[in-house]
């Protein structure tokens, strides 16, 4: 694994904001952190970009603890864009290259983002969010933590933030980011955790949490009687089939059902209780 976190505690004060998460991360993997306001979303990635120490647990990058040299292979996105209103995109941009010290493509920034090189005061807020992202970008980093990376923005906006962070796990980097809108985590993430009052509801695969969830409605019926069920198990339904039979009733029709992230996670945050 190549981001591993592991029983990360953070207090502020005598409240704990994060009580003992853990998940891990390897390189070409998105994980999308979920969870109400107030979950501990925020304090786990400033954790993970260095900005914050925690009170317990470890952060391992490529196998080493948070060092100083840790920051360089890291591109950090706040919830809130700090950007310079009376600069232009490439002047902000040029400014940041310069105080990482690198020499970055800043054209070849623009021209993928599809940001114009206009006063910074002049954009939407759309385009303010990729500048930003612009930024955690000149340095080529190995790492992206992304807080609410598409937060507010327009669904067209949105979905080219998305299609980005797709594009960056491709080319092999490692992408932790939180979002209220699962229909982009479902779009791109491989993992996924599930955050409530700082306790992991859920760590792992995606594809895993929405299999467990998957139902199956079996129509079926008896002397022309049509009936319905739905079943959760695989066993279960094979088992409802050949018992269907046996009682010389006939199977219809059978449909699986797979839900939205959406759905999985308000079951899951409504199972686990206040
Ligand atoms: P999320 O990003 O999921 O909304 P946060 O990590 O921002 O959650 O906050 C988790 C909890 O910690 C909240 O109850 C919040 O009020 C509290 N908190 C966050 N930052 C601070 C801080 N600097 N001082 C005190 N409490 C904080």
């Amino acid at each position: 694994m190549v981001l591993e976190v592991r029983n990360l505690v953070k207090r502020y004060g005598n409240f704990e904001a994060v009580r003992g998460i853990s998940f891990s991360v390897k390189k070409g993997e998105v994980l999308g952190l979920i969870g109400e306001n107030g979950a501990g979303k925020s304090t786990t990635l400033k954790i993970l970009a260095g900005l914050i120490k925690p009170d317990g647990g470890e952060v391992k990058y490529f196998g080493r603890d948070f060092g100083e040299d840790t920051k360089r292979i890291i591109g950090y996105l706040p919830e809130i864009d700090a950007l310079y209103d009376n600069m232009t995109v490439s002047e902000y941009l040029n400014l940041f290259a310069e105080i990482y010290g690198v020499r970055a493509n800043i054209d070849g920034l623009l021209k993928r983002l599809n940001l114009p090189d206009k006063y910074i005061a002049e954009l939407s807020k759309g385009m303010k969010r990729k500048v930003s992202i612009a930024r955690t970008l000149l340095h080529d980093p190995d790492v992206l933590i992304y807080d609410e990376p598409t937060g507010g923005l327009d669904p067209t906006t949105s979905l080219s933030i998305a299609e980005l962070m797709r594009e960056l796990a491709e080319r092999r980097k490692i992408i932790v980011f939180s979002a209220h809108n699962m229909y982009y985590v479902e779009r791109i993430a491989d993992k996924v955790v599930v955050m409530k009052g700082g306790e992991v509801l859920y760590s792992g695969s995606l594809g895993e949490l929405i299999g467990q969830n998957t139902t199956y409605r079996v129509d079926y019926s008896f002397n022309g009687r049509r009936e319905s069920v739905e079943l959760s198990e695989i066993d279960e339904l094979l088992e409802f089939v050949e018992k269907v039979k046996e009682q010389g009733g006939k199977v219809l029709e059978i449909e699986r059902e797979v839900p939205r992230l959406e759905n999985v996670y308000f079951n899951l945050i409504r199972r686990k209780g206040n």
